[in-house]
């Protein structure tokens, strides 16, 4: 009997140890994480590197608190990644998650706003489905109903729109007039809102768990920041599961010209080192703020020198590793293969994604793009099926989740070609069990 409750369907192996992209459990099965953990191992299990750095540091000291001390490991790794934003943004808060990260960069938003004058502003857009966290402040601009209902009546919904799934519209990603009709709506939205009441549009550049590896359409993403910046409004890129060079560039929004004014990262920073997170701003916005009288905001554990340590560690292995560049070409590699699944398995009726984020989702009929019937509890039982042979995916149910099953395939960036093909074989292995299934249970 155990004391944690963490899921409702019961418990799992009990790990032993992880190395690069593979983990043992205490039975010595051993697995390979196809999904980084949740997206957040991208250099890998137990890199050398990472853990004598953060020996070193644990050696001379693990706390120290952010009013009483600076600390080298925060400042080294503030330096480290305002030289990897894009100009102007290099005010580093440092948090310990994806959802206080969120929480961060909406706070600063706010703040900046009340004090340069424009207190009216409070506002967040952002997209449904789409997912930013599970405090209630992230909630709030979560659009993803299974996990927001049950708390509606203790948190402040904030405005949404449509997630851009060109592929449900049947509308065309490539042909621009598809980027410009869902950004569009953003505009449509600050509109009937009042754009003076608009503080910020809050969107992941490519879609994580709720949208399954969503690629914005063509066009779409300069397209919000030209609104935005019609509007006022600020443009907050959540790159909690695509930077740290997920995508295949050092954060998913650098594969546009779409240029945020608040960053969030989180998950890949730490890299399951350390609890890490990130709220990187644009000078701009910090400095009003820091002139009256500072940000109304911190958390205890905010620039802890150990994960610091750990994080400053990871993102140099990123650069010496070459893992950006890894990542965008066995990712093209990856959803090659994918494909391929595709031609062979009729279920799967669609497959996306931009470097190592990448999914493909269930459909019982590609032409209609009907999903698969929620009572199959598809997504889970994939999951499960792969699992067992040994290989770790990540899945959700998508479509605003009540059905429509995606899976997650989004390995640690250090992969090669062997690792590679070792996940396509477990996935082929785990669709053919999949499918028969399925299609027995759908005759009988
Ligand atoms: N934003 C995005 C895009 C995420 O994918 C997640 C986590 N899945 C979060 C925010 C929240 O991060 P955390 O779970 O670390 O609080």
């Amino acid at each position: 009997m155990s004391n944690l409750f963490y899921q409702a369907q019961g418990r799992k192996p009990t790990l032993d140890q992880s190395r690069g992209v593979y983990m043992w459990d205490q039975d010595g099965k051993r697995y390979l994480d196809g999904s980084s953990g949740a997206m957040v191992c991208n250099i890998g299990h137990s890199n050398e590197n990472v853990l004598t750095a953060m020996r070193r540091q644990m050696e001379k000291s693990t706390f120290g608190y952010r009013l009483h001390f600076e600390t080298e490991a925060s400042e080294h790794l503030a330096t480290k990644l305002a030289n990897l934003m894009p100009e102007g943004l290099n005010k580093v808060f440092f948090v310990s998650g994806g959802s206080e990260a969120v929480e961060t960069g909406l706070k600063l938003a706010r703040q900046y706003a009340v004090t340069t004058g424009q207190g009216s502003r409070w506002k967040v857009i952002s997209r449904a489905p789409g997912y930013h966290g599970c405090s209630l402040g992230a909630l709030a601009v979560t659009g993803y109903a299974p996990l927001t209902a049950p708390f509606e009546p203790m948190m402040r919904q904030m405005p949404k729109i449509p997630a851009p799934r060109a592929y449900l519209d049947g509308l065309d990603a490539d042909d621009p007039a598809t980027g410009l009709h869902y950004a569009d709506m953003l505009e449509q939205k600050i509109l009937a809102e009042g754009p003076d009441s608009v503080l910020a549009f809050l969107v992941e550049p490519v879609g994580g768990a709720s949208t399954g590896a969503l690629v914005p359409p063509r066009g779409y993403m300069e397209r919000i920041r030209e609104i935005c910046t019609r509007h006022g409004v600020l443009l907050i890129m959540d790159e909690v599961m695509t930077g740290a060079g997920r995508t295949g560039k050092f954060l998913g929004s650098d594969h546009w010209l779409a240029r945020p004014d608040i960053v969030v990262m989180s998950k890949g920073l730490g890299a399951g080192y350390m609890p890490l997170g990130a709220m990187i701003a644009d000078d701009r916005l910090v400095a009003p703020v820091l002139d009256q009288g500072g940000f109304a905001h911190g958390f205890t554990y905010a620039g802890n020198p150990l994960a610091c340590a750990a994080g400053l560690a990871v993102v140099n292995e990123i650069e010496m590793q070459g893992l950006c560049a890894n990542a965008a070409e066995q990712g093209d590699r990856l959803l090659a293969r994918l494909n391929g699944l595709m031609q062979k398995y009729e279920l799967i009726g669609d497959v996306r994604g931009k470097g190592l984020l990448t999914a493909f989702e269930f459909m019982a009929d590609r032409n209609s793009k009907a999903p698969l019937p929620a009572g199959l509890n598809a997504h889970q039982r994939f999951v499960d099926i792969a699992y067992a042979k040994g290989l770790i995916v990540y899945s959700r149910r998508t479509r605003d989740g009540t059905h429509g099953d995606h899976i997650l395939v989004c390995p640690p960036l250090i992969v090669s070609d062997a690792h590679m093909d070792e996940i396509v074989e477990g996935l082929d292995a785990s669709l053919a069990q999949f499918s028969h299934e399925i299609y027995t249970e759908l005759k009988a």
